[in-house]
Protein backbone atom coordinates (compact mmCIF):
# COMPACT_ATOMS: atom_id res chain seq x y z
CA UNK A 1 0.00 0.00 0.00
CA UNK A 2 1.31 4.06 -0.93
CA UNK A 3 1.60 5.84 2.33
CA UNK A 4 0.27 9.61 2.22
CA UNK A 5 2.43 11.89 3.66
CA UNK A 6 1.60 15.30 5.01
CA UNK A 7 4.36 16.14 2.51
CA UNK A 8 1.86 14.57 -0.85
CA UNK A 9 -0.71 16.32 0.57
CA UNK A 10 0.53 19.64 0.95
CA UNK A 11 1.98 18.99 -2.69
CA UNK A 12 -1.06 18.47 -4.00
CA UNK A 13 -2.80 21.23 -2.39
CA UNK A 14 0.12 23.80 -3.33
CA UNK A 15 -0.27 22.64 -7.25
CA UNK A 16 -3.92 22.88 -7.03
CA UNK A 17 -4.11 26.37 -5.89
CA UNK A 18 -1.05 27.61 -8.42
CA UNK A 19 -3.12 26.18 -10.84
CA UNK A 20 -6.31 27.35 -10.53
CA UNK A 21 -4.76 30.71 -9.83
CA UNK A 22 -2.75 30.48 -13.47
CA UNK A 23 -6.87 29.33 -14.85
CA UNK A 24 -8.44 32.37 -13.73
CA UNK A 25 -5.66 34.96 -15.18
CA UNK A 26 -5.83 33.04 -18.31
CA UNK A 27 -9.58 31.94 -18.80
CA UNK A 28 -11.19 34.67 -17.26
CA UNK A 29 -8.56 37.46 -17.54
CA UNK A 30 -7.23 36.69 -20.28
CA UNK A 31 -3.72 37.80 -19.13
CA UNK A 32 -1.48 34.80 -18.42
CA UNK A 33 1.47 35.12 -15.96
CA UNK A 34 2.96 31.87 -16.97
CA UNK A 35 4.34 30.08 -20.92
CA UNK A 36 1.77 27.02 -21.77
CA UNK A 37 4.93 25.30 -21.65
CA UNK A 38 5.08 26.51 -17.70
CA UNK A 39 1.02 25.44 -16.96
CA UNK A 40 1.04 22.44 -19.27
CA UNK A 41 4.38 21.53 -16.40
CA UNK A 42 2.26 21.89 -13.64
CA UNK A 43 -1.15 20.08 -14.38
CA UNK A 44 1.17 17.04 -15.70
CA UNK A 45 3.60 16.71 -12.26
CA UNK A 46 -0.01 16.89 -10.34
CA UNK A 47 -2.01 14.58 -12.75
CA UNK A 48 1.06 12.32 -11.97
CA UNK A 49 1.10 12.50 -8.51
CA UNK A 50 -2.70 12.02 -8.44
CA UNK A 51 -2.36 8.89 -11.08
CA UNK A 52 0.15 7.75 -7.78
CA UNK A 53 -2.01 8.50 -5.12
CA UNK A 54 -5.82 8.12 -6.32
CA UNK A 55 -7.46 8.43 -2.95
CA UNK A 56 -6.64 12.44 -3.28
CA UNK A 57 -8.50 12.77 -6.43
CA UNK A 58 -11.08 15.13 -5.82
CA UNK A 59 -13.98 16.30 -8.20
CA UNK A 60 -12.57 19.93 -8.39
CA UNK A 61 -9.27 19.17 -8.72
CA UNK A 62 -8.30 21.13 -12.05
CA UNK A 63 -6.82 17.80 -13.99
CA UNK A 64 -10.90 17.00 -14.05
CA UNK A 65 -12.65 20.09 -14.80
CA UNK A 66 -12.67 21.94 -18.00
CA UNK A 67 -10.85 25.19 -17.17
CA UNK A 68 -12.92 28.37 -18.20
CA UNK A 69 -15.56 29.77 -16.37
CA UNK A 70 -18.82 32.10 -17.29
CA UNK A 71 -17.63 36.21 -16.94
CA UNK A 72 -19.68 38.57 -15.00
CA UNK A 73 -21.83 39.98 -17.99
CA UNK A 74 -22.52 37.22 -19.83
CA UNK A 75 -25.65 34.95 -20.32
CA UNK A 76 -24.62 31.35 -19.40
CA UNK A 77 -26.23 28.94 -21.88
CA UNK A 78 -26.25 25.64 -21.62
CA UNK A 79 -24.41 23.12 -23.95
CA UNK A 80 -26.51 20.86 -25.67
CA UNK A 81 -23.23 18.41 -25.58
CA UNK A 82 -20.26 19.40 -23.47
CA UNK A 83 -17.48 21.23 -24.74
CA UNK A 84 -14.88 19.37 -23.64
CA UNK A 85 -11.50 19.49 -23.34
CA UNK A 86 -8.31 17.38 -25.23
CA UNK A 87 -6.11 15.19 -23.44
CA UNK A 88 -2.15 16.01 -24.24
CA UNK A 89 0.90 14.36 -26.29
CA UNK A 90 4.23 15.76 -25.53
CA UNK A 91 6.19 13.73 -28.54
CA UNK A 92 5.85 10.79 -30.55
CA UNK A 93 5.69 8.45 -27.52
CA UNK A 94 2.66 9.78 -26.35
CA UNK A 95 1.04 9.98 -29.69
CA UNK A 96 2.03 5.43 -30.04
CA UNK A 97 0.51 5.45 -26.42
CA UNK A 98 -2.54 7.15 -27.60
CA UNK A 99 -3.19 5.21 -30.76
CA UNK A 100 -2.14 2.44 -28.31
CA UNK A 101 -5.44 3.21 -26.18
CA UNK A 102 -7.45 3.52 -29.15
CA UNK A 103 -6.30 0.17 -30.52
CA UNK A 104 -6.91 -1.58 -27.21
CA UNK A 105 -10.36 0.14 -27.16
CA UNK A 106 -11.42 -1.08 -30.53
CA UNK A 107 -9.44 -4.56 -31.42
CA UNK A 108 -9.16 -5.86 -34.89
CA UNK A 109 -10.68 -2.83 -36.19
CA UNK A 110 -9.52 -0.27 -38.76
CA UNK A 111 -8.71 3.01 -37.61
CA UNK A 112 -8.57 5.87 -39.72
CA UNK A 113 -7.54 9.22 -37.91
CA UNK A 114 -7.36 12.91 -39.11
CA UNK A 115 -5.37 15.38 -38.08
CA UNK A 116 -5.97 19.60 -37.82
CA UNK A 117 -3.77 21.93 -37.39
CA UNK A 118 -4.57 23.23 -33.47
CA UNK A 119 -5.53 26.98 -33.72
CA UNK A 120 -4.33 29.45 -30.71
CA UNK A 121 -7.68 31.29 -30.02
CA UNK A 122 -10.85 30.31 -28.00
CA UNK A 123 -13.33 27.59 -28.66
CA UNK A 124 -16.42 28.78 -30.15
CA UNK A 125 -20.11 26.80 -30.57
CA UNK A 126 -22.57 28.44 -32.67
CA UNK A 127 -25.59 27.44 -33.47
CA UNK A 128 -27.91 27.28 -36.77
CA UNK A 129 -31.85 26.72 -36.56
CA UNK A 130 -33.18 26.21 -40.39
CA UNK A 131 -29.86 27.49 -41.96
CA UNK A 132 -30.18 31.13 -39.94
CA UNK A 133 -27.54 31.70 -37.13
CA UNK A 134 -29.49 32.15 -33.62
CA UNK A 135 -27.22 31.64 -31.23
CA UNK A 136 -22.87 31.90 -30.54
CA UNK A 137 -21.21 31.04 -26.99
CA UNK A 138 -17.92 30.45 -25.47
CA UNK A 139 -16.88 27.24 -24.41
CA UNK A 140 -17.00 28.25 -20.67
CA UNK A 141 -16.92 25.31 -18.17
CA UNK A 142 -17.96 22.86 -20.76
CA UNK A 143 -21.39 22.17 -19.36
CA UNK A 144 -22.41 26.08 -19.56
CA UNK A 145 -21.36 28.79 -22.09
CA UNK A 146 -20.77 32.56 -22.33
CA UNK A 147 -23.58 33.85 -24.34
CA UNK A 148 -21.57 35.95 -27.41
CA UNK A 149 -23.76 36.36 -30.07
CA UNK A 150 -23.94 39.75 -30.77
CA UNK A 151 -20.40 39.78 -30.50
CA UNK A 152 -20.52 36.57 -33.22
CA UNK A 153 -22.39 38.56 -35.57
CA UNK A 154 -19.80 41.22 -36.15
CA UNK A 155 -17.28 38.67 -37.00
CA UNK A 156 -17.13 38.18 -40.81
CA UNK A 157 -16.23 35.10 -41.54
CA UNK A 158 -19.15 33.55 -39.51
CA UNK A 159 -21.88 33.09 -42.18
CA UNK A 160 -25.27 34.26 -40.70
CA UNK A 161 -27.09 32.01 -42.75
CA UNK A 162 -25.42 28.68 -43.89
CA UNK A 163 -26.29 27.07 -47.31
CA UNK A 164 -29.16 24.61 -46.35
CA UNK A 165 -32.36 24.87 -44.32
CA UNK A 166 -31.20 22.31 -41.43
CA UNK A 167 -33.26 22.23 -38.93
CA UNK A 168 -30.80 22.39 -36.18
CA UNK A 169 -27.21 22.30 -36.66
CA UNK A 170 -24.59 23.15 -33.82
CA UNK A 171 -20.90 23.62 -35.21
CA UNK A 172 -17.77 24.38 -33.20
CA UNK A 173 -14.27 25.78 -33.70
CA UNK A 174 -12.14 28.49 -32.96
CA UNK A 175 -12.22 32.08 -32.92
CA UNK A 176 -8.70 33.84 -33.51
CA UNK A 177 -7.02 36.52 -34.57
CA UNK A 178 -4.01 36.54 -37.15
CA UNK A 179 -0.61 37.70 -35.69
CA UNK A 180 -0.15 40.85 -38.35
CA UNK A 181 -3.91 42.14 -36.35
CA UNK A 182 -2.17 40.58 -33.32
CA UNK A 183 1.34 42.86 -33.77
CA UNK A 184 -0.94 45.82 -35.19
CA UNK A 185 -3.57 45.79 -32.20
CA UNK A 186 -0.16 45.64 -29.73
CA UNK A 187 1.12 48.31 -31.41
CA UNK A 188 -1.77 50.52 -31.00
CA UNK A 189 -1.94 49.97 -27.00
CA UNK A 190 1.28 50.52 -26.66
CA UNK A 191 0.79 54.02 -28.16
CA UNK A 192 -2.07 54.39 -26.21
CA UNK A 193 -0.88 53.13 -22.39
CA UNK A 194 -3.19 50.37 -22.59
CA UNK A 195 -1.95 46.66 -21.06
CA UNK A 196 -0.43 44.44 -24.28
CA UNK A 197 -2.06 41.48 -24.81
CA UNK A 198 0.52 38.27 -24.19
CA UNK A 199 -0.42 36.61 -27.45
CA UNK A 200 -3.16 36.38 -29.96
CA UNK A 201 -5.40 34.00 -28.12
CA UNK A 202 -5.32 36.12 -25.31
CA UNK A 203 -6.09 38.82 -27.63
CA UNK A 204 -8.70 36.77 -29.45
CA UNK A 205 -10.43 35.97 -26.38
CA UNK A 206 -10.04 39.15 -24.50
CA UNK A 207 -12.25 40.71 -28.26
CA UNK A 208 -14.59 38.39 -28.07
CA UNK A 209 -15.66 38.49 -24.35
CA UNK A 210 -16.90 42.73 -24.32
CA UNK A 211 -19.65 43.86 -23.46
CA UNK A 212 -19.62 46.20 -26.12
CA UNK A 213 -19.64 44.63 -29.86
CA UNK A 214 -18.27 47.59 -31.22
CA UNK A 215 -15.08 46.65 -30.22
CA UNK A 216 -15.07 43.61 -30.81
CA UNK A 217 -16.06 44.27 -34.33
CA UNK A 218 -12.71 46.70 -34.53
CA UNK A 219 -10.74 43.70 -33.84
CA UNK A 220 -10.36 41.90 -37.10
CA UNK A 221 -10.78 38.40 -35.57
CA UNK A 222 -11.53 35.12 -37.70
CA UNK A 223 -12.60 31.94 -36.68
CA UNK A 224 -11.77 28.43 -38.58
CA UNK A 225 -14.76 25.30 -37.62
CA UNK A 226 -13.37 22.13 -37.17
CA UNK A 227 -16.28 20.10 -36.12
CA UNK A 228 -20.13 18.98 -35.65
CA UNK A 229 -22.06 19.77 -32.28
CA UNK A 230 -25.31 18.80 -31.67
CA UNK A 231 -27.33 18.16 -34.86
CA UNK A 232 -31.24 17.74 -36.16
CA UNK A 233 -32.28 16.67 -39.58
CA UNK A 234 -28.08 15.73 -40.31
CA UNK A 235 -26.52 12.33 -40.64
CA UNK A 236 -22.85 11.94 -40.57
CA UNK A 237 -20.46 9.16 -40.71
CA UNK A 238 -17.14 10.52 -40.23
CA UNK A 239 -15.15 13.46 -39.36
CA UNK A 240 -13.82 14.20 -42.28
CA UNK A 241 -16.74 14.14 -43.97
CA UNK A 242 -18.03 16.81 -41.59
CA UNK A 243 -15.71 19.14 -42.45
CA UNK A 244 -16.16 18.52 -46.22
CA UNK A 245 -20.13 19.54 -44.99
CA UNK A 246 -19.21 22.26 -43.01
CA UNK A 247 -17.43 23.63 -46.20
CA UNK A 248 -19.95 23.08 -48.53
CA UNK A 249 -22.22 25.08 -46.43
CA UNK A 250 -20.22 28.17 -46.66
CA UNK A 251 -18.39 27.78 -43.42
CA UNK A 252 -14.90 28.50 -42.89
CA UNK A 253 -12.90 25.46 -42.53
CA UNK A 254 -8.67 25.00 -42.63
CA UNK A 255 -7.85 23.05 -45.49
CA UNK A 256 -4.75 22.03 -43.51
CA UNK A 257 -5.68 18.91 -42.35
CA UNK A 258 -5.16 15.11 -43.44
CA UNK A 259 -6.93 11.88 -43.29
CA UNK A 260 -4.52 9.25 -42.32
CA UNK A 261 -4.36 5.36 -42.03
CA UNK A 262 -1.91 5.06 -39.21
CA UNK A 263 -0.10 6.92 -36.13
CA UNK A 264 2.69 6.61 -38.39
CA UNK A 265 1.29 8.83 -41.40
CA UNK A 266 0.11 11.40 -38.14
CA UNK A 267 3.98 11.49 -36.35
CA UNK A 268 4.65 12.57 -39.68
CA UNK A 269 2.41 14.91 -40.23
CA UNK A 270 2.98 16.46 -36.66
CA UNK A 271 6.28 16.35 -37.55
CA UNK A 272 5.96 18.31 -41.18
CA UNK A 273 3.98 21.24 -39.00
CA UNK A 274 6.17 21.31 -36.23
CA UNK A 275 8.83 22.79 -38.27
CA UNK A 276 6.51 25.19 -40.81
CA UNK A 277 4.25 26.38 -37.83
CA UNK A 278 6.14 29.34 -38.16
CA UNK A 279 5.32 29.82 -41.27
CA UNK A 280 1.29 30.35 -41.19
CA UNK A 281 -0.40 33.80 -40.68
CA UNK A 282 -2.03 32.44 -37.40
CA UNK A 283 -0.78 31.01 -34.25
CA UNK A 284 -0.75 26.80 -33.38
CA UNK A 285 -0.16 25.76 -30.40
CA UNK A 286 0.07 21.77 -31.39
CA UNK A 287 -1.89 19.64 -33.45
CA UNK A 288 -5.05 17.72 -32.90
CA UNK A 289 -5.36 14.05 -33.90
CA UNK A 290 -8.92 12.82 -34.19
CA UNK A 291 -10.51 9.44 -34.70
CA UNK A 292 -12.16 9.74 -38.19
CA UNK A 293 -15.26 7.04 -37.81
CA UNK A 294 -18.10 9.05 -35.59
CA UNK A 295 -19.42 5.56 -34.88
CA UNK A 296 -15.91 4.47 -33.28
CA UNK A 297 -15.45 8.03 -31.69
CA UNK A 298 -18.72 7.10 -29.74
CA UNK A 299 -18.09 4.10 -28.79
CA UNK A 300 -14.42 5.46 -27.52
CA UNK A 301 -16.63 7.94 -25.48
CA UNK A 302 -14.94 10.42 -23.12
CA UNK A 303 -13.28 10.86 -19.76
CA UNK A 304 -14.69 13.62 -17.60
CA UNK A 305 -12.51 16.22 -19.16
CA UNK A 306 -11.42 15.08 -22.46
CA UNK A 307 -12.55 12.75 -25.43
CA UNK A 308 -10.94 9.27 -25.70
CA UNK A 309 -10.90 9.71 -29.40
CA UNK A 310 -9.04 12.69 -29.77
CA UNK A 311 -5.61 13.71 -28.90
CA UNK A 312 -3.64 17.23 -29.03
CA UNK A 313 -0.43 17.13 -29.75
CA UNK A 314 1.99 19.87 -28.36
CA UNK A 315 5.42 21.61 -30.10
CA UNK A 316 8.14 20.89 -27.87
CA UNK A 317 8.98 23.61 -25.08
CA UNK A 318 12.16 24.61 -27.17
CA UNK A 319 9.80 26.36 -29.49
CA UNK A 320 8.16 28.07 -26.94
CA UNK A 321 6.96 31.75 -27.00
CA UNK A 322 8.61 33.29 -23.88
CA UNK A 323 8.08 36.86 -24.07
CA UNK A 324 6.05 39.68 -26.03
CA UNK A 325 9.35 40.38 -27.64
CA UNK A 326 9.60 36.78 -28.92
CA UNK A 327 5.98 36.94 -29.76
CA UNK A 328 6.12 39.73 -32.09
CA UNK A 329 9.10 38.13 -34.11
CA UNK A 330 8.07 34.80 -34.13
CA UNK A 331 4.37 34.17 -33.93
P1 LIG B 1 -6.48 22.63 -25.10
O1 LIG B 1 -6.31 24.03 -25.57
O2 LIG B 1 -5.23 21.88 -24.88
O3 LIG B 1 -7.41 21.86 -26.12
C1 LIG B 1 -8.80 22.10 -26.34
C2 LIG B 1 -9.06 23.25 -27.24
O4 LIG B 1 -8.35 23.15 -28.47
C3 LIG B 1 -10.49 23.32 -27.70
O5 LIG B 1 -11.32 23.86 -26.72
C4 LIG B 1 -10.37 24.19 -28.91
O6 LIG B 1 -10.53 25.51 -28.51
C5 LIG B 1 -8.95 24.06 -29.36
N1 LIG B 1 -8.77 23.64 -30.77
C6 LIG B 1 -8.06 24.34 -31.70
N2 LIG B 1 -8.07 23.73 -32.87
C7 LIG B 1 -8.82 22.61 -32.74
C8 LIG B 1 -9.20 21.58 -33.61
N3 LIG B 1 -8.81 21.54 -34.87
N4 LIG B 1 -9.97 20.59 -33.13
C9 LIG B 1 -10.36 20.58 -31.82
N5 LIG B 1 -10.03 21.55 -30.92
C10 LIG B 1 -9.26 22.54 -31.38
O7 LIG B 1 -7.24 22.52 -23.81
P2 LIG B 1 -7.85 23.62 -22.89
O8 LIG B 1 -8.45 22.94 -21.75
O9 LIG B 1 -8.69 24.50 -23.71
O10 LIG B 1 -6.66 24.54 -22.41
C11 LIG B 1 -5.49 24.12 -22.05
C12 LIG B 1 -4.52 25.03 -22.79
O11 LIG B 1 -4.55 26.31 -22.25
C13 LIG B 1 -3.15 24.49 -22.67
O12 LIG B 1 -2.43 24.75 -23.86
C14 LIG B 1 -2.61 25.29 -21.53
O13 LIG B 1 -1.20 25.43 -21.60
C15 LIG B 1 -3.30 26.60 -21.73
N6 LIG B 1 -3.42 27.31 -20.46
C16 LIG B 1 -2.42 28.15 -20.16
C17 LIG B 1 -2.45 28.84 -18.95
C18 LIG B 1 -1.35 29.80 -18.63
O14 LIG B 1 -1.35 30.37 -17.54
N7 LIG B 1 -0.40 30.01 -19.52
C19 LIG B 1 -3.52 28.65 -18.05
C20 LIG B 1 -4.52 27.76 -18.41
C21 LIG B 1 -4.46 27.09 -19.62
Amino acid sequence: MVTITPDIKDKIEELRREINYHNQLYYVLDNPAITDEQYDRLLKELLEIEVAYPELITADSPTRRVGGEIQKGFKAVPHRLPMLSLGNAFGEGDLRDFDRRVRNNLPGEEIEYVVELKIDGLAISLWYENGLFVRGTTRGDGEFGEDITTNLRTVKAIPLRIAREIPFLEVRGEAYMSKEAFVKLNQVREETGEQLFANPRNAAAGSLRQLDPKVTASRNLSVYMYGLGYMEGLSVTGHAQGLALLKELGLRVNQQHKVCKDIDEVIEYCQRWQGQRFELPYAIDGLVIKVNSLDQQQRLGATIKSPRWAIAFKFPAEQAITTIKDIIIRV
